[in-house]
């Protein structure tokens, strides 16, 4: 149970004084997420991005021109608006000269009432010259001597989001903070004075009441102080999670080799360095006591599926079962469909599992893996579903890991916890993060694509050419080729991009006629393998698809992939759908069609794109381009969103956290030690809940 009192901090925000509905509705845009509205926590930990300086302070005649300055003056005039359309004007002055404050908006009475004549008033804004005077459009503070006493002169900046003002948001952040409980100390107190860090609550204070502008950097005791928290409570998360997974007296699983040597010799080609290493990790992790928990990481194309087949044998020498698990439907058949005829020549016994098998099949299949006559057992998520129980389970592997969310991560670990846990990804991310999302996990990387694949050219085109694209599209078709062709991401709705799907797919079908294929995820499974099965055979030459085949989906003969509108794709996104093509004999093109004008950031992508086909530069550059905040593009990538921890800055304190983390978690595996409670109160402050919930009483 979450710590009462942090209670407070998960209210809605609409409960705040000065709350209405409308900024409600503003606040949940920028801080809520689809299933919950924005909260007073999602406020105290929305943080400045930079000041406002108010302080420069000068007689008119002097005050520097284009910048924000601070000017007292005494009102001289209002000028009435000489249209309905003109602004209402005031003039104010002092002993070296005058500058007309401008209101655009029809307020003559609010004017009027704010600036009366004859009156001294401190006015702040951008000073600028227009038509030779002195002015000042819509001065952002206009207040008498005692309201410019209160007044800061170093204002916070906060992101903000459409309909909502900079001073809405300041004052709902300030309402806020007053709920701010003061929270027990978690950090440990070594660190904590060693680097002048403040407290929490004093942390996020002064970052919310810059005194000056570096206040607000990244890289100042208080920010460092709190991106730290957030990582220490991610890194902690992670801990307690692997550590129940852990098993430290497992059991040694050493093959002979035997099967693994029958299924490399029915491969049609032979292993990279890459595959040759990692397999002799993984061989390695599963003969030792301890028990495996590795990741292993190759750019699509690289060739993890045989990897895990043969890590597979591995353990089917040794005596035991194996389970690989795909995120999605057409991957498991896909992986099946693959597997099977190795699996043949070297005499493992395989089966597939899912949620939509026939019932006697299923039957079969669940009979087999409980007495244990199946080896490999190829399936999606249903693998771990209630009903399910194998003999002996020794092995799981987890492909495309980062489509499984935490929840499934969790039960996964808890199902399978004594077998060995092989997870593999294609998401090149960054070595750096592979921290953040999976802790302390061994990592094996394949680092070279296999031999003889040629480079995928990369050209992008503007939308408008397409039926010059269709008529390129259609020459290539007749000469045998294989055409992926991916409809945009239109909203987030799959309903919508479904619609864009069918239509291009009706239109294409008016040029080719039934050698062209369509496959979405809202598709029947069987339909779905039917279509993806007519593309890999060729009797589909073109199949257009919504980006459900952005993960795994392995057709070597397909040589072309459209993308369009490819400006709406993340970087990531992207590289992962191109993956599709250049795994071949033939030369391989990939077609970004995009919307033009590109932005900066679209034309950067695409720019990157072209230039490379290494994934690990491209994510990369990928962190690079995105700078934080782009929340979008890290949910896609299924990297955690941090509030607080800029990656690219705080990555010192990432490895730090995470070093601090596997000690607190070796030394006091329960948190029941004196930091205990409080580490708890972290956890649950940034939202781990369910890791904390792993602890006894937690
Ligand atoms: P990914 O790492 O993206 O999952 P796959 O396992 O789907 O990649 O492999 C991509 C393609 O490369 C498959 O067609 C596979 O048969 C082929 N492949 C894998 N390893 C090699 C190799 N060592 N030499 C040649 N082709 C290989
Ligand atoms: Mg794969």
């Amino acid at each position: 149970m979450r710590p009462e009192l942090l209670n407070p901090l998960f209210v809605e925000a609409t409960r705040l004084r000065g709350v209405g509905p409308k900024v409600a509705a503003a606040l949940d845009r920028l801080l809520g997420t689809p299933s919950r509205p924005a909260r007073v926590l999602d406020l105290v930990l929305h943080l400045p991005v930079s000041v406002v300086d108010r302080s420069t302070r000068a007689k008119i005649r002097d005050a520097p021109r284009d910048q924000v300055v601070t000017l007292e003056g005494r009102v001289r005039e209002h000028l009435a608006p000489s249209s309905v359309k003109a602004p209402f004007k005031a003039v104010i002055e002092d002993e070296t000269g005058d500058c007309t404050l401008v209101f655009f908006r029809n307020n003559a009475s609010w004017v009027e009432k704010a600036l009366p004549i004859g009156s001294t008033r401190f006015v702040s804004g951008r000073l600028e010259i227009w038509d030779g005077r002195l002015q000042m459009v819509h001065p952002d503070r206009v207040v008498d001597a005692e309201g410019f006493a209160a007044m800061p002169l170093i204002e916070p900046v906060y992101p903000l989001t459409e309909g909502l003002f900079p001073r809405v948001l300041g004052k709902a952040v300030e309402t806020a903070l007053e709920r701010l409980p003061t929270l027990p100390e978690w950090q440990d107190p070594g660190r904590f004075v060693l680097r002048g860090w403040p407290s929490f609550d004093g942390a996020l204070r002064s970052v919310h009441h810059p005194k000056r502008a570096s206040d607000v950097a990244p890289d100042m005791p208080a920010r460092q102080r709190l991106a730290y928290d957030e990582l220490l409570a991610s890194q902690l998360a992670l801990a307690l999670v692997r550590n129940r997974a852990v098993v430290d007296d497992g059991v040694p699983h050493a093959g002979d080799g035997s099967m693994v040597a029958r299924i490399q010799a029915a491969l049609p080609f032979a292993l990279t360095g890459g595959q040759g290493k990692a397999l002799a990790e993984i061989r390695a992790d599963m003969a030792s006591p301890r028990r495996m928990l590795r990741l292993l990481q190759g750019d699509v194309g690289s060739g993890k599926t045989v990897v895990a087949l043969l890590a597979a044998a591995s353990m089917v020498e040794a005596g035991c079962q194996a389970a690989l698990m795909a995120p999605t439907e057409i991957l498991a058949r896909q992986h099946h469909a693959r597997i099977a005829p190795l699996a043949e020549a070297a005499g493992l016994c395989l089966a597939v599992l899912t949620g939509r098998d026939r019932a006697s099949e299923r039957a079969a299949t669940l009979a087999g893996l409980a007495d244990g006559t199946i080896d490999l057992v190829v399936g999606t998520h249903a693998l771990f579903s209630e009903g399910v129980s194998f003999k002996d389970l020794g092995l799981v592997i987890v492909d495309e890991q980062h489509r499984f969310g935490v929840a499934q991560r969790l039960t996964l670990a808890e199902k399978g916890r004594a077998a060995e846990l092989l997870v593999m990804t294609a998401t090149p991310i960054p070595r750096t993060l592979v921290l953040t999302i999976f802790g302390d996990m061994d990592v094996s990387v394949l680092d070279e694509k296999p031999a003889g694949r040629l480079p995928v050219d990369t050209l992008a085109k503007p939308i408008d050419q397409m039926d010059e694209v269709v008529a390129a599209v259609g020459r290539a078709v007749a000469g045998g080729a294989r055409v992926y062709w991916v409809c945009p991401l239109v909203t987030e709705s799959e309903h919508a991009d479904l619609v864009a799907a069918e239509d291009r797919f009706r239109a294409l079908q008016e040029v080719f006629g039934d050698r062209v294929g369509l496959i979405h995820g809202q598709m029947k499974g069987a339909e779905r393998d039917a279509a993806m099965e007519a593309f890999a055979a060729g009797r589909a030459q073109v199949l257009v698809a919504t980006t459900v085949i952005e993960v795994g989906v392995d057709v070597p003969e397909a040589n072309i992939m459209v993308i369009e509108h490819a400006e709406r794709f993340g970087l990531a996104q992207l590289h992962q759908l191109r993956g599709r093509v250049g795994r071949g004999e033939a030369k391989s093109v990939c077609l970004l069609l995009y919307k033009g004008p590109l932005g900066e950031a679209a034309k950067a992508r695409i720019e990157i794109l072209r230039s490379t086909e290494d994934g690990f530069r491209i994510a990369d550059e990928d962190l690079r381009l995105r700078g934080e905040g782009e929340l979008i593009g890290t949910k896609q990538s299924g990297l955690p969103d941090f509030k607080l921890a800029l990656l690219d800055v705080h990555a010192k304190l990432l490895e730090e956290a995470r070093q601090e983390a596997a000690a607190l978690v070796a030394d006091d595996p329960q948190l029941r030690g004196p930091r205990g409670p409080a580490l708890r109160t972290l956890l649950y402050l940034f939202e781990r809940d369910a890791a904390a919930r792993l602890l006894a009483g937690g």
